[in-house]
């Protein structure tokens, strides 16, 4: 090879080098629409390095997906804080100059992007239920069947809960994010849910158990959970959520939320050898090694949106 033509090659070289990184992925999780992931009750976008998503914005990324964090009040009702993730949906809509967006909401962030859908339908291309509580939590009616307000036990837990969230968003940079437990308890209670769903309906099974609509309001419906409690000897919290699951009375659960209340639209699979926890990759990354990584999962999903079109 001559002088020249080495040069021009090395020239070439850089120039890629310098491209962004998107240009050299392969696109596998390239959405047309960015992803924008919702955390649940205690929930944050992030506390120091660790992400509440553990692991996953990159690994979407890396293929070409666009990717936002939210963070909205880690205990409150489904609607204020459904109110709060469609601030920050504008707000995503006006940096990236995106239409839509692909929301995927884990646990109470579930019910927080279907608000979002239902109140701006023109603003959401899907909603994805990741152990979603759809149709309420047995673990919720539990502690407000033993704790009802008005006791001093339920006053305890919601003290307790409202300085653990305060805890949460001050070390996530969100002080001012207000909290408010018992109005997460209501929400996440069976009766709170059913009634948010009769205002909000799009998506949910109108049987027990079955598959919602795929498509409603021209929104792509999808969800996912797991159906075990102890998946990880590792992991510190598998035991609270196999005490946790015992509100469930033998009912197929993930250790907070029932396999039926966690389906919408189109239920990818509801039984995944894996908790809640590990449904975003907790406690950092220490998942059930025998089941399908739950990253595969979300970049699969990426995947499965981008072959749709969103
Ligand atoms: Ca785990």
């Amino acid at each position: 090879m001559n002088k020249r033509l080495s040069n021009m090659f090395f020239a070439l070289f850089i120039a890629l080098s310098l491209l962004p990184a998107q240009t050299w992925a392969t696109g596998y999780t390239g959405t047309k629409y960015p992803i924008v992931l919702v955390h649940g009750l205690f929930g944050f976008d992030n506390i120091g390095p660790v992400e509440y998503f553990y692991g996953i914005p990159a690994a979407l990324r890396a293929d070409g997906a666009q990717v936002f964090v939210t963070q909205v009040s880690a205990a409150n009702s489904t609607e204020v804080r459904g109110e709060q993730l469609l601030a920050q949906v504008k707000q995503i809509l006006a940096v990236t100059g995106a239409s839509k967006v692909n929301l995927i909401g884990h646990s109470h962030g579930s019910p927080t992007s279907r608000y979002v859908a239902s109140v701006r339908p023109d603003l959401v291309a899907s909603v994805t239920s990741v152990g979603g509580v759809n149709k309420g939590s047995k673990f919720a009616d539990f502690l407000l069947g033993v704790a009802p307000p008005g006791t001093y036990s339920n006053a305890a837990i919601v003290s307790l809960t409202n300085g653990a969230s305060k805890l949460i968003s001050f070390l996530s940079g969100q002080p001012k994010l207000p909290q408010n437990a018992a109005m997460a308890a209501a929400s996440l209670s069976t009766p709170g849910s059913l009634k948010f769903n009769a205002a909000h309906p799009d998506g949910v099974p109108t049987s027990a158990c079955g598959e919602g609509a795929y498509n409603v309001n021209g929104i792509a419906y999808y969800s996912w959970s797991g159906a075990q409690q102890a998946t990880n000897l590792l992991d510190a919290s598998d035991p609270i959520l196999v005490l946790t699951s015992l509100a469930f009375n033998g009912e197929p659960n993930d250790g907070l939320v029932g396999t039926c209340s966690s389906h919408l639209g189109q239920v990818i699979r509801d039984n995944y050898a894996m908790n809640h926890l590990d449904e975003v990759n907790q406690l950092i990354g220490l998942v059930n090694i025998f089941e399908t990584n739950p990253v595969t999962l979300y970049r699969q999903h990426a995947n499965r949106l981008k072959n749709s079109g969103l």
